[in-house]
């Protein structure tokens, strides 16, 4: 049995206090971090409790977007007014991923800090350079179905497992967070790490900081939007790929477009320059599908996750049909 002791904090800076010993995580919802415990993956020495913090507001932030606070449920940003209004795309976003009941606990801190579901990450008995570093890496030459096709290393093939860091991802959103050396704000983009060789760091969070916030920015893309999770099960499974899209359209001339992978790489995947290739482009099915190669023109695949190429080519496909409206397919029999 791993033996800890609990200590609940009623303000942040007693939260970075009692944080500050040595193998002391934060518990919000628990969702993840319980289940680590549970499977042996983490052995903390204390758990403190920040559920009583005051930093679950959702509220306008002074560039005229919205701060959603780290303690807010999932449950409260998926089903919050502003947010179905001016950001649907984080609602669906959320509400395609856990279940009812878990969205209800979750919050927002802890989804961005959730971690992989690689299974050999959760299995004690195998190697895993996430979980030990230095003793290998189980899913390289095993089974690496749900893995990574972006981003990986020759040391971690794992994938980040959230839906609504997708959308947040597409949505040019910022993490407001508090520390020793003050608070700082992280672009969305800079949050999450690739593996690289120090795969059992998943972000850039420094060890003394916490999560105070999210803050979207003004523009939310609520006329043109999509998210596609394609996935084993039709509800209660993590994404074997998705995708947010957020565009604006000029009649068929693109003006703007963004678009997040989740399920392909070990942080929320955009590719800035096949994005900014686009704009001022007639939106149509070649269009679409050059934009889909040179989101892939990177991908390697493994022997079992090498489908996933051609899956997330055909799920950007249609995000770009949800989101502007138009059927890809007919415009192109059309032309012929
Ligand atoms: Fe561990 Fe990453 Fe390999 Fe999974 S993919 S076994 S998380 S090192």
């Amino acid at each position: 049995m791993n033996r800890f002791s609990y200590t609940r904090a009623n303000d942040v800076s007693a939260a970075l206090e009692a944080h500050r010993a040595p193998s002391a995580p934060f518990l919000a919802g628990g969702t993840n971090l319980v289940d680590l415990i549970k499977e042996g993956v983490a052995r903390p020495e204390r758990l403190v409790d920040i559920r009583r913090l005051p930093i679950a507001a959702i509220q306008p932030s002074a560039d005229g977007g919205i701060e959603i606070g780290a303690l807010a449920t999932n449950s409260a940003v998926a089903y919050d007014e502003r947010i179905q209004s001016r950001y649907p795309l984080l609602s669906k976003a959320i509400l395609s991923g856990a279940s009812a009941q878990i969205r209800n606990v979750a919050t927002v801190g802890g989804n961005l800090l959730q971690r992989t579901r690689c299974h050999y990450f959760y299995d004690t008995a195998t190697p895993c350079n996430k979980r030990r570093p230095g003793s290998g890496c189980g899913a390289m030459n095993g089974v690496n179905r749900i893995h990574a096709i972006l981003g990986a290393s020759e040391h971690c093939i794992a994938v980040h497992p959230s839906d609504m860091c997708v959308a947040l991802a597409a949505l040019d959103a910022s993490v407001r967070v508090t520390g020793g050396e003050g608070e700082r704000v992280v672009p969305f983009d800079a949050f999450h790490r690739l593996p690289g060789d120090a795969p059992h760091i998943d972000t850039n969070l420094r060890d003394d900081e916490i999560i105070v916030a999210v803050t979207l920015p003004a523009e939310g893309f609520a006329d043109r939007y999509a998210y596609v999770k394609v996935r084993d099960r039709a509800s209660f499974a993590f994404a074997l790929v998705s995708v947010a899209l957020a565009l604006k359209l000029d009649g068929t001339r693109i003006e703007a477009v963004r678009c997040a992978l989740g399920g392909v790489a070990h942080k929320p995947w955009r590719d800035r320059d096949a994005e900014a290739a686009l704009r001022g482009k007639t939106l149509d099915a070649t269009t679409v599908r050059d934009f889909a190669s040179a989101m892939m023109r990177d991908a390697r695949g493994l022997p079992g996750n090498a489908f996933k190429i051609e899956l997330t080519a055909r799920a950007i496909e249609r995000a770009f049909e949800q989101a502007s409206g138009i059927s890809l397919a007919a415009r192109e029999d059309d032309a012929s």
